[in-house]
């Protein structure tokens, strides 16, 4: 017989669209994955009635060993502001990240959900008193607020389901192999390889025309969204191009770059629509290529696309 999993999910600095975007699991949606996992849900605050009294009261019985709780998942960051008090986010009149460091100590799995919880995401610049951090991360910075040290009750670091919104599949994939006690490999920023182990480039459908470097310059057009309007598909480890949102489309699929949700420095303090350059050729390749090779190989392919798409993408480029 299956042991029951209990969860328990807190937001913090965040915006509730993580939540929102769980909710969009349809197939099958988020109830049925829980009951099938055999996990009972002991609070989500869009899924829960507990009263306020009912919640302190559960809240005290998981900090006191009377509730198992085996999953911790926080949404939102640690609001650690203003001047490191945490009064930006409180629970009942106090700091917010004293509850979240006393339920991260308790749980078998602590999941951080979202970018704002795994790296610190809107919030987390200097020029923003709110003092926002990952609950292990600061951006690329190991830390956080827990510290690199951290472990919970299963040995594991935070796991880190970055992504504004996550994407469904990623909470998805981590609990059903978590549930079932299975190993889960993480990259090297405490993501599950499983979903972030391949980039936003994978699958997209314009994969051709960045191969023969057939550029947009405006929206609306098909052709490859990287050397001008900013796409960050290249440099950006999820799955969109290969478990759609909604299982219909993904950003690039309907025309817009892909901004780099799930990296450590989102949201980056530029522009998202334009592509940075130097000399006319992006700062940022793609992960792992020689940039002086990267470049004249991309010069050759030009050169060489072939004429049927070349003359396609010349009309499209026209009208
Ligand atoms: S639009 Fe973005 S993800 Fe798609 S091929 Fe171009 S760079 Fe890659």
């Amino acid at each position: 017989m299956q042991v029951k999993k209990t969860l328990f999910w807190l937001q913090s600095g965040g915006c509730s669209g993580d939540t929102l975007s769980i909710l969009n699991m349809d197939d099958p949606d988020l109830f049925s994955q829980f009951q099938s996992m055999g996990i009972d849900v002991l609070w989500h605050p869009s899924l829960s009635i507990l009263s306020p009294k009912e919640q302190d009261q559960q809240i005290d019985d998981i900090l006191n060993d009377r509730v198992h709780m085996s999953y911790f998942c926080l949404e939102g960051n640690v609001a650690t502001g203003p001047d490191g008090t945490g009064m930006f986010d409180t629970y009942r009149g106090k700091p917010k990240k004293e509850l979240i460091q006393a339920l991260a100590e308790k749980a078998d799995y602590v999941i951080a959900i979202g970018t704002c919880a795994t790296f610190g995401g809107i919030g987390s610049y200097e020029i923003d008193d709110m003092g926002g951090v990952g609950l292990q991360f600061h951006h690329n910075n190991q830390g956080g607020y827990l510290g690199a040290d951290f472990r919970s009750v299963k040995n594991y670091p935070v796991i880190n389901l970055s992504g504004c919104p996550i994407h469904p599949k990623a909470l998805e994939l981590t609990l059903n192999l978590i549930v079932r006690d299975l190993p889960l490999e993480l990259d090297e920023l405490n993501r599950p390889k499983i979903y972030y182990g391949i980039s936003v480039h994978n699958g997209c459908t314009r994969n051709v025309s960045h191969e023969y470097k057939l550029e947009d310059t405006k929206f609306g057009e098909d052709g490859c969204l990287f050397f001008n309007l900013g796409c960050k598909g290249p440099t950006t480890r999820a799955s969109c191009n290969k478990y759609l949102w909604n299982e219909q489309s993904s950003k690039t699929r309907a025309g817009v770059p892909c901004f780099g949700c799930t990296r450590p420095d989102f949201p980056m303090p530029k522009p998202f629509f334009e592509t940075e350059k130097i000399a006319g050729t992006p700062i940022e390749l793609p992960e792992g290529v020689d940039r002086a090779q990267y470049l004249a190989y991309k010069d050759l392919a030009a050169a060489a696309a072939p004429e049927g798409l070349r003359k396609l993408h010349n009309e499209k480029h026209k009208k």
